[in-house]
């Protein structure tokens, strides 16, 4: 029999983890306060709208490995789709222009020599301005490291740094940032290809992972609130307390830690984490989007940011959403179905049915200071682990950090020799 390894949290990390520990042998269980797996990434039917929908537009890049390999490991790759080769389309709403960029696939960028791939009336060298994030420094902003203007900035690099950081890129930390553009942008075109949940979020990241880890033995226990730790004094956690239950861990027993970071804090005494957080606007729509709608279009110069389009839905992100968080849903549907119906060509009235769901902790701000607090894996306590997308990934809050740290707790965990755990 594997060691057994309690995972608090079925969020991306926790799943990750226990897929992880799952395939190295341990013994897993897995609790989750809410009703559902999932965290931020997960699904639900909306009965208003007719349709199942996601907690949020949820995009992956080709080059986001440790995903991808998530995916496979659950078996549930062929749940993403997106356009054979790397293309990102745009529309401006105040000019009503419509550009695509399309990045080539090997690591020289020979499209920025083309152009009709590279952005409507740049030039090559604007493409260089990119290159200093690679020497990015520990406390360094955006601004304090690349040439934040420019027609490349505006209709590429700005849109889509925005809504991989959910904060004003030029605020946000050169070293985060850079942490995404090494494994995608400056990766080549293939790294770049979008990739979405064709059936949501949950069919894709989450229900195959529960089925996995159910089948292999695991106990998946969900409203179960994880209310205190109990340490012991030789450096290890020696107890966990539910609501209604108490668990003793054996010796040799792990637990790996994936909560937000402010209930991380509450419970893992002295540890620092982020305690910034940025919203994030999701806008669905209850409308077949018109034949030739891209599945992902950038939006620039409106409140709209991002529009995705799914069987039988429209979906607009907007991010670093804060100051829209007072207003009321139903102003903010008609303001962003009028930027959208712009866009796809569909008539103004009548509103099709609608929905926002406005997430105010999306994920913690990823600006210089909040990088100096997140903590690494381990911990003071044998073996107690820490992950989430907050930890020390050197990635913004997304996905493939979430996974990411999961798998990585998971490891270290199980490479810590016995006697120590
Ligand atoms: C609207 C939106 C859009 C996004 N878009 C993208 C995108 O396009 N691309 C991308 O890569 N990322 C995106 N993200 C970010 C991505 O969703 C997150 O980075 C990821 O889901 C975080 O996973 P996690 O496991 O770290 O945290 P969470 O998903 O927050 O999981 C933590 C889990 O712990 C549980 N929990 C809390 N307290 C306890 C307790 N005491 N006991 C037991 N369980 C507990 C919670 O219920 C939750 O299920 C987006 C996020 C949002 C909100």
């Amino acid at each position: 029999m594997g060691r057994r390894v309690h995972v608090i949290g079925a969020g991306l990390a926790g799943l990750a983890a226990a897929v992880q520990l799952q395939r190295r042998g341990a013994q897993v269980v897995l609790h989750e306060a809410a009703a559902q797996a999932g965290g931020r990434c997960r699904s639900w039917y909306d009965h208003t709208l007719g349709t199942t929908i996601d907690s949020g537009n949820h995009v992956l890049f080709s080059g986001n490995h440790a995903a991808l390999a998530y995916l496979r490991a659950i078996g549930a790759a062929d749940q993403l789709e997106g356009p054979a080769q790397p293309e990102f389309a745009f529309a401006d709403l105040k000019t009503r222009a419509h550009w695509s960029v399309r990045p080539t696939p090997g690591r020289l960028p020979w499209w920025i020599f083309d152009p009709a791939a590279r952005v409507p009336n740049s030039n090559p060298g604007d493409y260089l301005s990119l290159v200093p994030l690679l020497f990015a420094r520990p406390g360094r902003t955006v601004a304090q490291t690349v040439q934040c203007d420019g027609v490349v900035w505006e209709r590429l690099l700005r849109p889509l740094l925005r809504t991989v950081l959910n904060v004003e890129p030029r605020e946000a930390s050169a070293e985060m940032t850079a942490g995404f553009v090494r494994e995608t942008l400056l990766a080549g075109g293939a790294a770049c290809r979008t990739l979405t949940a064709r059936h949501g979020l949950s069919s894709a990241f989450v229900d195959p992972a529960l089925r996995l880890l159910q089948h292999g033995g695991a106990a998946i226990r969900l409203d179960s609130r994880l209310d205190d730790i109990v340490f012991s004094e030789r450096g290890r956690v020696s107890g966990l307390r539910f609501a209604d239950e108490h668990i003793e861990l054996e010796p040799g027993a792990g637990v790996v830690l994936t909560t937000p970071p402010h209930i991380a804090q509450k419970l893992v005494p002295g540890m620092q984490a982020p305690n910034r957080f940025t919203t994030r606007l999701t806008v669905h729509f209850a409308v077949e989007p018109p034949f030739g709608v891209p599945p992902l279009t950038g939006l620039l110069n409106g409140t709209a940011e991002w529009l995705m389009a799914f069987d039988g839905h429209l979906s607009v992100t907007v991010n670093d959403a804060g100051r829209l968080i007072e207003q009321s849903h139903e102003a903010l549907a008609e303001q962003i179905w009028a930027e959208v119906a712009q866009v796809v060509n569909l008539p103004l009235a009548p509103m099709p049915a609608w929905l926002v769901v406005p997430e105010v902790q999306a994920g913690f701000a990823p600006l210089p200071d909040q990088e100096m607090r997140r903590p690494g894996t381990r911990t003071r306590w044998n073996n107690l682990m820490l992950a989430g997308d907050w930890t020390a990934t050197g990635l913004p809050a997304t996905l493939e950090g979430a996974i990411r740290s999961g798998q990585k707790a998971a490891d270290t965990l199980l490479n810590e020799p016995m006697e120590r755990r």
